[in-house]
């Protein structure tokens, strides 16, 4: 069925094709070129990251982060339950053990205050999800890993753009990941970044992107000849991608306004239902700047979510939900997580639901949604 009011639609700021088409005549496709370098020279600059490498994916920036991390198998890692598959993958991938932690009522983020209680002679380290661009307890989690002696890998796949007490999300732990999924604000199609805070990493990042090589050391003339040194995959992406991204990026600040627009009229006109118990509204704490990725509405119950799902469906409007908890997927299944471990995850993940949100979603396409849910309750 085409929905007259997606859920998502990725919007072109329109200087992508000319850049791919720059890219197209200086013939230069393949990883790392002018426009990859921009890309990370901007974010860097922007975000005051020490070092920024662009990726095929959000999961990839990931991978990279566990193999940065040097784990072993059996090793620990905490997580929460309530985020994408590669948040855990990643880490699993490399023989390590996701340990699940249950999220804050407020953010849906990791509740920091269970990590600890988490921990094991096996953690080696904390991965925080900046769920729907909201950042975790940042100040707290490194308190934790600093006790304990543990890496942090941010999972900034939502967060690109928001900020911390000030400072940007992917640049406060040891290394963080970025998404440019066409889900995600900027975007390239798939596409992604690896932030890493680590001067002592910075080097063996570069190595493990380039399939385990010194080729980014030989490029700046720093050995004479490249070679196999350390074990790596092939993490970079096409620039052409990078000339798609680099639009992107430089209007940033359109496309967040954009998006703060819808976000902030959802909140506003949404408010009566909360005021009247009908529904729950995101949270964003005063420390925390936010870059407007997600609105979601927390309902009473599944089978309310279910069907307000089918009365939108009917009107055209697509709106979605997730995650299916990871420890009570399949896989978690199998390392031996069990439903009813984490109540808070499991119950949200029942009746969270995702409104259509994106920077082109018109004023009229707005109202509609809106006037669908107030139809819906039955409150005009
Ligand atoms: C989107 C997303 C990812 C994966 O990013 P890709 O670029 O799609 O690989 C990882 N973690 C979270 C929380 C995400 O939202």
């Amino acid at each position: 069925m085409a929905y007259r009011i997606p859920f998502n639609k990725p919007f072109v700021v329109g200087t992508e094709l000319s850049y791919i088409g720059q890219c197209l005549e200086e013939a230069k496709l393949c990883g790392d070129g002018r426009f990859t370098k921009e890309c990370q020279e901007l974010m860097q600059r922007e975000f005051s990251a020490t070092q920024v490498l662009l990726t095929t994916s959000g999961t990839s920036a990931l991978e990279m982060a566990a193999m940065l991390c040097e784990l072993e198998p059996g090793d620990e890692v905490v997580m929460p339950s309530y985020t994408f598959v590669s948040t855990a993958n990643a880490f699993v991938l490399r023989g390590a053990k996701p340990v699940f932690v249950d999220i804050r009522t407020d953010t849906k983020n990791i509740d920091e205050a269970l990590i600890e209680a988490a921990i094991t002679p096996r953690t080696r380290a904390i991965v925080p999800v900046h769920y729907a661009g909201v950042a975790c307890e940042m100040d707290a989690i490194n308190a934790i890993a600093a006790r304990h002696d543990l890496r942090v890998v941010e999972d900034a796949a939502q967060g690109v753009d928001a900020t911390y007490r000030g400072a940007y999300l992917g640049t406060l732990g040891d290394f963080g990941a970025y998404s440019f999924h066409e889900t995600k604000n900027f975007v390239c199609g798939e596409g992604g970044a690896l932030v890493t805070t680590r001067a002592e990493a910075i080097e063996r990042a570069e190595i493990i992107r380039e399939k385990g090589t010194n080729r980014s050391q030989f490029f700046r003339g720093q050995v004479d000849k490249y070679t196999w040194v350390d074990v790596g995959s092939s993490f970079l992406s096409s620039d052409i991608l990078a000339a798609f991204l680099l639009a992107q990026l430089q209007n940033k600040q359109r496309i967040t306004s954009l998006r703060k627009r819808v976000y902030e009229t959802y909140a506003r006109q949404l408010q009566r239902l909360e005021q009247r118990g009908l529904m729950s509204l995101p949270v964003v704490p005063d420390h925390c700047g936010t870059n407007y990725h997600m609105f979601y509405i927390v309902l009473e119950s599944l089978e309310i979510r279910t069907r307000l799902i089918e009365h939108l469906r009917k009107a055209g409007i697509l709106a979605v939900f997730h995650y299916v908890p990871l420890h009570t997927a399949p896989m978690g299944l199998g390392m031996g997580y069990r439903a009813g471990m984490l109540p808070l995850t499991e119950s949200i993940s029942d009746r969270l639901l995702r409104l259509p949100l994106y920077a082109g979603l018109s004023s009229e396409e707005q109202d509609s949604v809106i006037s669908e849910i107030f139809a819906f309750f039955g409150v005009g």
